[in-house]
């Protein structure tokens, strides 16, 4: 069997993390290297590694990401704008093998990233 990520650890409670949002189907927590003032990760409790890894099963837990981002944005007090970005694999700059969405804010944010 794989090693647990990173993220399943944080999941199963085994390792700490500064969570914001919990429920169900998902997890927001702080990033612990933030790139910005804001710098939330949004992820899905169910293991999928990648993009390219989503099943059309998963439609609905995906879709419910997108929700939660919304409503921690407006919780958190971004109503000037922010950012959400799933990088893939190796050559999108993906380190962890959970999908996840970096909800980033609080500053002006350039474009495009490198
Ligand atoms: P990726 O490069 O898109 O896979 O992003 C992985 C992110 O996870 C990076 O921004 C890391 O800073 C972040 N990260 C890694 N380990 C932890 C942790 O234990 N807690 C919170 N964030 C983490």
């Amino acid at each position: 069997m794989s090693e647990k990520t990173i993220f399943k650890k944080i999941i199963d409670g085994e390792i700490p993390a500064d969570v914001i949002y919990e429920d169900d189907l998902c997890m927001v927590f702080r990033d612990i290297a933030p790139k910005a003032p804001t710098h939330l990760l949004v992820i899905p409790k169910k293991e999928i590694a990648t993009i390219d890894d989503i099943a059309d099963e998963d439609a609905a837990v995906m879709g419910h990401l997108w929700l939660v981002v919304r409503d921690v944005a407006r919780k958190l007090g971004l109503e000037n704008g922010y950012r959400v970005i799933v990088n893939c694999k190796e050559e999108g700059g993906q380190e962890v093998p959970h999908i996840h969405l970096h909800l980033m804010g609080g500053r002006k944010l350039t474009w495009p990233p490198g």
